[in-house]
């Protein structure tokens, strides 16, 4: 029962949880609409090689078309009530059209990532699902790169650990999503089959502070001894690119280079050089 100090105080509680509920139905009406009648789109970030300045491939990041309410707002409802299965098999094939578009157009091919829920480990379909897609598309799997968050790991480790290899297995790459916010223990690293961390924003953050930047650089390194691969996201200021780069970062993806963009406007940057932009300014 809710501990509760007065009669007043009980009723505003039951009144906030009222207002979360009605919330939570109403952004599951508008994920099922969007299900029903191609209300989603998605948005594509570019990652830069950070020695070179070129895009190296790009995350693709979840819309509604006819709302405002963000992933990190509807991405919850959708895990809650089972329908990020279906909208995470909406995406996977969304991206794999993509790819085999580029291929089609002649375009140098570069990846795309796709964040990947803890819940959609539950997904005895996926697997097969993404395997049929790619064959079905004509799109090889090193193209799809499937994100990860260490929350995946939290539960039920030895069947988790199994589903990524069988992921690896298909052939597409694994990335380590928001690496630095949760329980990170570094041993995880040596057991599951990533290729790649991407530092998170929080992170970068700190590592705007002088002091921070030896474990910046002990992490990348660390990293790449195990032989993954390490890309830094939400790194707004030419500062952090800097050190980064210094570090040895393979590569960023931040507002610093671009937004996320809609399909017309990547196709637009797909072979410009970023590294341009930053030595102007
Ligand atoms: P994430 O996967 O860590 O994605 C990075 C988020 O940081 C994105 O927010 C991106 O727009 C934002 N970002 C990128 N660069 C910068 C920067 O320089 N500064 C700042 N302040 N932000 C930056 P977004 O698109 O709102 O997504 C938020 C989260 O929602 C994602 O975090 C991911 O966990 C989840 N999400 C988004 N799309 C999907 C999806 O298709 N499937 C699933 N399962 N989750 C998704
Ligand atoms: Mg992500
Ligand atoms: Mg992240
Ligand atoms: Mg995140």
């Amino acid at each position: 029962r809710v501990k509760h100090s007065g009669k007043n105080n009980y009723m505003f509680f039951d009144t906030e949880m009222l207002k979360k509920l009605k919330e939570k139905v109403e952004i599951e009406n508008v994920l099922r609409e969007a299900l029903k009648t191609e209300g989603f789109k998605l948005l594509y970030q570019p990652q830069i090689h950070v020695k070179t300045g070129w895009m190296i491939g790009c995350e693709a990041l979840l819309r509604l078309k006819d709302s405002p309410i963000s992933p990190a707002t509807f991405i919850p409802v959708a895990e809650e009530t089972g329908l990020i299965m279906e909208i995470g098999k909406w995406i996977t094939k969304e991206v794999i059209l993509q790819v085999a578009a580029w291929k089609e157009k002649g375009l140098d091919l570069k990846p795309i990532a796709i964040n990947f829920s803890a819940k959609q480990l539950n997904d005895k379909e996926y697997l097969a699902f993404l395997e049929k897609t790619l064959k079905e598309k004509g799109v090889e799997p090193q193209y799809i790169e499937i994100e990860i968050t260490e929350s995946i790991l939290l539960e039920r480790t030895e069947s988790t650990i199994a589903f990524l290899n069988q992921l690896k297995n298909i052939g597409v790459k694994i990335a380590l999503d928001d690496f630095g916010t949760g329980y990170s223990s570094l041993s995880y690293l040596t057991f599951i089959p990533v290729d790649k961390i991407k530092l998170d924003k929080s992170l970068n953050d700190k590592f705007l502070e002088i002091d921070n930047m030896k474990v910046m650089n002990s992490l990348i390194s660390l990293a790449h001894s195990l032989g993954l691969e390490v890309i830094a996201e939400g790194i707004e200021e030419e500062a952090q690119y800097v050190r980064l780069k210094t570090g040895g970062c393979d590569y960023i993806q931040g507002y610093l280079f671009s937004k996320p963009l809609t399909i017309e406007e990547i196709e637009k940057i797909y072979n410009h050089n970023f590294l341009k932009d930053v030595n102007k300014s």
